[in-house]
C-alpha cells in the first residue's frame, strides 16, 4: 500500500468552535467539537460516548486565507477561553482551545500547511460581533481587514518578517514614533517586550487594546498601547495648526473669517524663534474688550534648568506640540480652548468638511412625534419614529445650548460607534426648537431603573451593568473622546438590561452657567475628580473617576452618592482623602477598583482598556 496517497494526521484534539451565524440573526452557539488536521483539510466531529462519531464539517486546506489568534476582551462563555480564527472563502471559524500553548501549537501548524496558499494581507484581530468588527467598527462583515496578516511571522517561532526598508519608515501616516512609559514583558508568542523611555514605531493602532509597533532592531509585535505614549517632538512643521511666516494681520484676517469659537493657530512671533498662537473668541471680555476677537497668547520658556513651554498659566510642557495638545482639551487661563485649528491651506479640506457636515441633518418630515418621556438638561425628550426606528427626541429650549458649536461637534459625535452607546441618529436643525435623535432604550436611565429594581438585580447584573459601560468608555478612550458627565443618570437600559452610556461630549454645548461653573448648583461635584474641580483639567482620567462613582451608584441601586453631604463637604472630604464607602451589595474586588478609579493623581489611576479587561476577568470567573 503506498501510504502517501492518504493525507497524513498533524493534529488532532478537542477544541470549541463558535457557530458561524452565516444569517445576522442565528444565535451564537459554542460548540465542542474534535478537530482533526491533515495535510489536505481541517475536519471535525461531534463524538458522543458510545456513538459512532458524526462529522460536521471539513475545510480543504486549500480555501484556507488566514489563521490567526483573536486578541479580544470580550468575556468567552465556553469552557475553552484561547480564541483563534480561521478564514476561509468567505467565512470566518472561530476556535477556542484550552490554554496558550495548545492555541499557538494549532495556529503554527495551520500556518505551515496553508503557507503557500493565497493568502490574505489583511486580516481582524477582534471578533465579529452584533454587526460590527470590534477592531476596526466597520460594520460590513466581509470589510477588508485592519491589521497586517504574517503568514509565518508573529504566531509562529520562527523569524519575524523582514524589516521595511528603513527609508519607508514614515511614508504611511500610521507610523508614528512612541516611548514606553513602563517596561512591559510579553505573555504571547505575538507580543514584544518594552522597555521603559525607549522609542517604537507604532504600525497599526487600529485596535483599541493592543498596538503593534516596531523596536529599533526591527522586531514586530503587540504591545498594551496604555504602556506607551506618543513622543513629541519640537519639529512643528508637520502639524497642522502651525503656519509658517504668516503675519499677524493675516493671521487675524483667516481666523476672523473662519468665525467659529476657539479657531486658532501657532505662528511665528516677531522675535525670532519665539511662537505665538493666535485664537478667535466670541465670548465677552472681563474689561470691556469687544468680540468678536481674536486674542494672541506668546508661547513662553522657563529660564531656569531645562527649558518648558507655557501659555497662560504655568502648566508646564516640554515640548510645543504637547502644550497645544493640552489646551485642546483644557483652556486652563485662555479666553477658550483651542477647537479648530486653522491653516492657510485649507481650502479643499474646508469644502470636504461642509459636504460632509449635511450627513447628520435630518428631514423634519422623516420625525413622528409619540409621547413625552422626561424632561432633560436642554428640553422635553420625546419617544418618537425615524425611519421606522424607535428612536428618543430632545428638543432643544431656546439658549440652552450652543447649537453652533453643537453643529460642529454632531460630524464627530455620529461617527462615534459602538453597542454599547447611544447612537446620536443625526439632528433637524432647520426648524425651531431644534432637536436631536438618538436611539431608543426601553428601560429608560440607569439611576432610575437601579432605583426602581432595587432587590432584584442580581450580582451578575450588577457587574455586567459595570462590564457594559467600561466596554463604552474603553471605546471612547481610544477614540480620544471624553465624556465629562459620566453618572448613571446619563446612562440607558435597553429591553434586554444592556447599559448603553449616553450624552457624551454634551456638557460642552450646555449655556446654563449654573451648570457648567464648577461653583454652579447644578454642576455633577459628586461625579467629578479633584483636578476637574479645581482645574477643569478634564481627560478620560477624570471620566474614570466618574466610572467609580458610577459603579458605586450601580452597587448601592442607584443611591445617590455622598446623599446628605453638600457639594462643599464632599469636596472637603475627598482633599482629606476620604471616599466613598463600600456599598453593601458590593465585592471587595469590585470596591477596590472604585478605590484605584478615585486616586488623586490622573496618572495613578487605570485606563478604561485595563478597567474593562478587570471587570471582564471578575465577570468570566
Ligand atoms: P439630558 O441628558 O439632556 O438632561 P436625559 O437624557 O436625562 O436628558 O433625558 C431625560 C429623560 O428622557 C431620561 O431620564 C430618560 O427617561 C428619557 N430618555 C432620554 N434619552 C432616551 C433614550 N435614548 N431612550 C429612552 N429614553 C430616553
Amino acid at each position: 500500500m503506498d501510504l502517501n496517497m492518504y493525507p497524513r494526521v498533524i493534529l488532532k484534539g478537542t477544541l470549541f468552535k463558535k457557530s458561524q451565524q452565516k444569517r445576522r440573526t442565528s444565535p451564537c452557539n459554542y460548540k465542542e467539537r474534535f478537530f482533526v488536521l491533515n495535510t489536505e483539510e481541517l475536519s471535525y466531529s461531534e463524538r458522543r460516548p458510545g456513538k459512532k462519531p458524526i462529522t460536521k464539517g471539513c475545510i480543504e486546506l486549500s480555501r484556507i486565507k488566514c489563521v490567526e489568534i483573536v486578541r479580544s476582551d470580550v468575556p468567552i462563555p465556553c469552557e475553552f477561553k484561547y480564541p483563534f480564527q480561521v478564514v476561509y472563502d468567505n467565512y470566518y471559524l472561530y476556535m477556542f482551545a484550552p490554554d496558550n500553548d495548545s492555541r499557538l501549537k494549532w495556529v503554527r501548524a495551520i500556518k505551515e500547511e496553508t503557507k503557500d496558499n493565497l493568502l490574505s494581507s489583511k486580516y481582524h484581530p477582534d471578533f465579529w460581533i452584533e454587526g460590527r468588527w470590534r477592531c476596526c467598527h466597520q460594520t460590513e462583515k466581509l470589510a477588508t481587514g485592519c491589521s497586517n496578516y504574517y503568514p509565518i511571522g508573529t504566531a509562529s517561532k520562527k523569524p519575524l518578517p523582514p524589516t521595511p526598508d528603513p527609508q519607508r519608515r514614515f511614508s504611511s501616516p500610521e507610523e508614528r514614533i512612541v516611548v514606553a512609559l513602563k517596561n512591559f514583558t510579553p505573555s504571547e508568542d505575538t507580543d514584544i517586550p518594552l522597555h521603559k523611555d525607549e522609542e517604537y514605531i507604532v504600525i497599526d493602532s487600529s485596535q483599541p487594546n493592543w498596538w503593534t509597533v516596531r523596536d529599533k532592531d526591527g522586531n514586530v509585535g503587540s504591545v498594551p498601547c496604555i504602556y506607551i505614549t506618543e513622543k513629541f517632538t519640537n519639529n512643528i512643521e508637520k502639524y497642522e495648526w502651525y503656519n509658517k511666516d504668516i503675519s499677524r494681520a493675516e493671521a487675524e484676517e483667516l481666523l476672523m473669517k473662519e468665525n467659529k469659537e476657539g479657531a486658532f493657530m501657532v505662528r511665528d512671533s516677531r522675535q525670532t524663534g519665539v511662537y505665538t498662537v493666535s485664537v478667535f473668541t466670541k465670548a465677552p471680555g472681563s474689561n470691556g474688550e469687544k468680540f468678536p476677537r481674536v486674542k494672541h497668547y506668546k508661547i513662553r520658556q522657563t529660564e531656569s534648568g531645562e527649558s518648558r513651554y507655557y501659555l497662560a498659566e504655568k502648566y508646564l510642557f516640554s515640548t510645543i506640540p504637547e502644550l497645544i495638545h493640552y489646551h485642546q482639551h483644557n483652556a486652563a487661563g485662555l479666553i477658550t480652548r483651542l477647537r479648530h485649528c486653522v491653516s492657510r491651506d485649507r481650502s479643499t479640506s474646508l469644502r470636504i468638511e461642509e459636504m460632509a457636515s449635511e450627513a447628520w441633518e435630518l428631514e423634519p418630515e422623516e420625525i413622528t412625534f409619540g409621547e413625552e418621556l422626561g424632561s432633560g438638561q436642554f428640553g422635553l425628550v420625546w419617544k418618537g419614529s425615524w425611519c421606522g426606528k424607535n428612536v428618543a427626541i430632545k428638543t432643544v429650549r431656546e439658549n440652552s445650548m450652543s447649537e453652533e458649536e453643537f453643529k460642529e461637534e454632531a460630524r464627530v459625535m455620529m461617527k462615534l460607534s459602538h453597542p454599547k452607546l447611544v447612537q446620536l441618529y443625526g439632528a433637524c436643525t432647520q426648524r425651531s426648537p431644534i432637536c436631536l435623535v438618538f436611539e431608543y432604550l426601553k428601560n429608560g436611565c440607569l439611576a432610575n431603573y437601579l432605583r426602581t429594581s432595587r432587590g432584584s438585580l442580581t450580582q451578575e447584573i450588577l457587574l455586567s451593568m459595570c462590564v457594559d459601560v467600561s466596554e463604552a468608555m474603553a471605546y471612547l478612550e481610544s477614540s480620544n473622546f471624553i465624556h465629562r458627565d459620566l453618572a448613571a443618570r446619563n446612562c440607558l437600559v435597553s429591553e434586554d438590561l444592556v447599559v448603553k452610556v449616553s450624552d457624551f461630549g454634551m456638557t460642552r454645548f450646555v449655556l446654563d452657567d449654573k451648570y457648567t461653573s464648577s461653583e454652579g448648583t447644578k454642576y455633577p461635584v459628586k461625579w467629578s475628580s479633584l483636578e476637574v474641580i479645581k482645574y477643569s483639567r478634564f481627560s478620560s482620567k477624570s471620566d474614570v473617576w466618574s466610572f467609580g462613582v458610577l459603579m458605586w451608584e450601580v452597587y448601592s441601586e442607584g443611591r445617590l452618592p455622598y446623599e446628605c453631604r453638600s457639594n462643599a463637604e464632599v469636596v472637603e472630604s475627598l482633599n482629606a482623602g476620604q471616599r466613598l464607602l463600600q456599598p453593601r451589595l458590593c465585592p471587595e474586588t469590585v470596591y477596590q477598583l472604585m478605590h484605584w478609579c478615585w486616586k488623586e493623581k490622573p496618572e495613578d489611576r487605570p485606563s478604561f482598556a485595563l478597567l474593562l479587561h478587570e471587570l471582564a476577568s471578575l465577570a468570566d470567573s
